[in-house]
């Protein structure tokens, strides 16, 4: 599998209803060229800045693969590969607003686990376990969902 859909992929941002956001996302393996998931990624993050975002899945930028990318300091990495989360023992879901790229101008209200233990590959190939809580936390578990066809929309409590 090449990373990229096609080899005149140039990456953009996608926007809701794009079937591209509901597809499935395939995990990238070891030996996929570093080369390839590293220029995606980095296109990534200059798409991510250039509108403000704090975090972007693959499939907002219209590749179907599990990767994200994140504002820097939020997580020890930048760029976070075949992501896993599960709540902690003594989580705990509260309310909180959120915004999306792929929906501009639209801020909900969603619930989201307060502390969770993720699991991801960074770009080196290293796999990290830890728990994190807060910010993180939602910001981790917004852009897993992208990478499993979910939506904030498909579990918001209000509009704001
Ligand atoms: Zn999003």
């Amino acid at each position: 599998m090449s990373i990229f859909p096609s080899p005149f992929y140039s990456p953009s941002l996608v926007y809701y209803p794009d079937k591209i956001l509901r597809a499935a996302n395939e995990s990238i393996n070891k030996t996929q060229a570093r080369r390839s998931i590293n220029s995606l990624a980095n296109e990534m993050l200059r798409i991510m800045r250039e509108n403000d975002g704090v975090g972007l899945a693959a499939p907002q930028v219209g590749a179907n693969v599990k990767m994200f990318v994140t504002k820097y300091n939020l997580l020890p990495h930048q760029i976070i590969i075949n992501p896993f989360w599960l709540p902690v023992k003594n989580s705990s879901k509260y309310t909180v607003e959120e915004g999306c790229l792929s929906f501009p101008n639209l801020t909900l209200k969603v619930l989201r686990f307060d502390k969770i233990h993720v699991r991801y590959r960074s770009e080196c190939g290293k796999t990290w376990d830890m728990d994190i809580g807060g910010y993180s936390a939602q910001v981790f578990q917004h852009e897993t969902d992208h990478l499993d066809g979910r939506l904030f929309i498909d579990h918001y409590i209000s509009i704001v």
